[in-house]
């Protein structure tokens, strides 16, 4: 199976559909922000310096993210294909990751660009609730997407929690982040002719539908 990379603007359903991925077709999702939301935990210098970045919408410093990613990537159940969300964020990522992957012997895959209107997402920010224990994802404001029991998590019983990141305030510093830092990679995988781009103003299951026609060759 070719490797996947998602593309798309924060609260986008990003980490909904890759969670799908995983389930059907067992592949590992690699997520730059759930990794580092695990470091920003730490309570060291580099976890204190995570976790204010993170709450600020802005980006954390290329030398983390990018050995995080190349260990990652060598990983072994990255062997029979993963799917990546979250990196590269901008330019000079993307060239940085095609360095990797050379380095790697690894081949870039599909590259999804989840295409979405701004007021959608804003309507989605502030009703996302995660799980601490198993990072699943929910929206209260949606009825398919709520809790079966309020603040818990349905897969594991966590305890679900709002990203600090998840206010508006917040929302709009990481949307103009997107636009003039990660749209511009958008056109660089269109030259290379890798890129692939889905409606994500529809509900999740049609959203899925249509990566699973990309995964699939269909
Ligand atoms: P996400 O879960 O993808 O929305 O990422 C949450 C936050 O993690 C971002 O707002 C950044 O602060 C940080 N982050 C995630 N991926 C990267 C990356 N590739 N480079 C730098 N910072 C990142």
């Amino acid at each position: 199976m070719k490797n996947i990379m998602f593309i798309a603007p924060p609260a986008a359903g990003k980490g909904t559909q890759a969670e799908m991925v995983v389930e059907k077709y067992h592949i590992p999702h690699i997520s730059t922000g759930d990794i580092l939301r695990d470091i920003s935990k730490e309570d060291s210098e580099i976890g204190s310096y995570v976790r204010e970045t993170l709450a600020s919408g802005g980006l954390v410093k290329d030398e983390i993210t990018y050995s995080l990613i190349e260990d990652r990537l060598q990983k072994d159940d990255c062997k029979n294909g993963y799917i990546i969300d979250g990196f590269p964020r901008n330019l000079e990522q993307a060239i940085k990751y095609d360095e990797i992957l050379d380095k790697l012997n690894i081949d870039i895959g599909n590259i999804i660009l989840i295409d979405i209107d701004k007021d959608i997402l804003e309507k989605r920010i502030t009703g996302r609730r995660l799980c601490e224990e198993c990072n699943a994802i929910y929206n209260i404001n949606e009825e398919n997407s709520k809790p079966e029991v309020d603040s818990v998590c349905d897969v594991c019983g966590g305890k679900l929690y709002q990203r600090s990141d998840d206010n508006l305030e917040s929302f709009q510093n990481r949307y103009n982040t997107y636009m003039e830092k990660t749209a511009p990679i958008i056109d660089y995988y269109k030259k290379k002719h890798l890129l692939h781009t889905v409606d994500g103003n529809l509900d999740k299951e049609q959203v899925f539908a249509q990566i699973e026609r990309i995964i699939e060759g269909k």
